[in-house]
C-alpha cells in the first residue's frame, strides 16, 4: 500500500532521514517507537506527504504522495497536539473538510459526522466547542475529523502524549476499534502494552534510520536487539 524506498530527508543540511525503506501492506498495524529526535515525526509527515524528502521515494499504491492531492487524500493523520479549530464546534469540525474541500452535500456530510460521532463514542458532544472538551474527547473528535475524508490509511503521531493515564485508555480504544475493522494504521506511540495488543509490526527508529522491523510477537526478544532492549527500559 505505501512504499518507502530510500527515503532521505534533511534539515538544513543536517540529515534527518538517511534512506529509510519502509513497506506498509494494507491492513497492517505498524507501530513505530525510537529515542527522542530519532525522525519519527519527520517519517510520519514525509508518509502523508506534507514534508518534502531530498532522496528516494514514496508511493501509495504506485503513486507520488509528494506530487499528488489526490493520493494525499487517502491518508489521514491525528497529531499530538489535537489543533482543531477553536472557533468550530465538534461536528462542525469534522464536516469542514468534506464540505470546503470536496465540495459533498450538507446533509450528507452531516449525516457521516453524526456517525463518526458515534464511531469515537461522542455523540452527546456534537454541539461542544474544543474549549468545552476533555483532551481525550478532543482528540477523539480530531480522529473523526481525519475519518471524515474516508481515508484508506491513517497515521498517528504520539496521538496520547498529552494526555492523563483515563483520556489515553479511550483514545486508544478508539485506534483499537479502527484497527480491528481493518483500517491500515501506522502510529508513534510510547504505549507499549498497546502496541503488543494491536500491533502487526513494531518498527524501531534510532538518529534518522530504521534499526529494527520485527513482529509485535517477537517484543518479548528485544533483548537480542542491545539498543531497542535499552530504549525499552529507558521508557517503561
Ligand atoms: P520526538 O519523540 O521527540 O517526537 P521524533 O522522533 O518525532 O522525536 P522528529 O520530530 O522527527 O523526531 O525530529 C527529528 C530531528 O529533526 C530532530 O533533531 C529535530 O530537531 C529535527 N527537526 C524536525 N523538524 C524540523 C524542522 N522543521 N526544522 C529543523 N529541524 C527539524
Ligand atoms: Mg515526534
Amino acid at each position: 500500500m505505501l512504499q518507502i524506498e530510500q527515503v532521505s530527508k534533511q534539515y538544513h543540511g543536517d540529515p534527518i532521514l538517511k534512506e529509510v525503506s519502509l513497506d506498509i501492506r494494507e491492513g497492517e498495524r505498524v507501530v513505530i517507537i525510537g529515542p527522542s529526535g530519532s525522525g519519527k515525526s519527520t517519517l510520519l509527515r514525509c508518509m502523508a506527504g506534507l514534508e518534502p524528502i531530498d532522496g528516494g521515494q514514496i508511493l501509495y499504491n504506485g503513486q507520488d504522495v509528494g506530487v499528488s492531492r489526490h493520493v494525499r487524500a487517502e491518508i489521514g493523520m491525528v497529531f499530538q497536539s489535537f489543533d482543531l479549530f477553536q472557533h468550530l464546534n465538534a461536528i462542525q469540525n469534522i464536516m469542514l473538510a468534506p464540505k470546503v474541500v470536496r465540495r459533498e452535500k450538507e446533509h450528507e456530510v452531516r449525516a457521516r459526522a453524526v456517525q463518526l460521532l458515534e464511531r469515537v463514542r461522542l455523540k452527546d458532544r456534537a454541539e461542544h466547542y474544543p474549549e468545552q472538551l476533555s483532551g481525550g474527547q478532543q482528540q477523539r473528535i480530531a480522529i473523526a475529523r481525519a475519518l471524515a475524508m474516508n481515508p484508506k490509511l491513517m497515521l498517528f503521531d504520539e496521538p496520547t502524549s498529552a494526555l492523563d493515564p483515563e483520556m489515553t485508555a479511550e483514545v486508544l480504544d478508539v485506534i483499537s476499534d479502527l484497527a480491528r475493522d481493518g483500517m491500515t494504521v501506522v502510529i508513534v506511540t510510547h504505549e507499549m502494552e498497546f502496541a503488543r495488543r494491536v500491533g502487526d509490526r513494531i518498527i524501531f527508529m534510532d538518529q534518522g534510520k530504521v534499526v529494527e522491523d520485527l513482529p509485535s510477537s517477537q517484543m518479548e526478544e528485544a533483548g537480542k536487539h542491545p539498543r531497542l532492549a535499552q530504549f525499552l527500559n529507558q521508557i517503561t
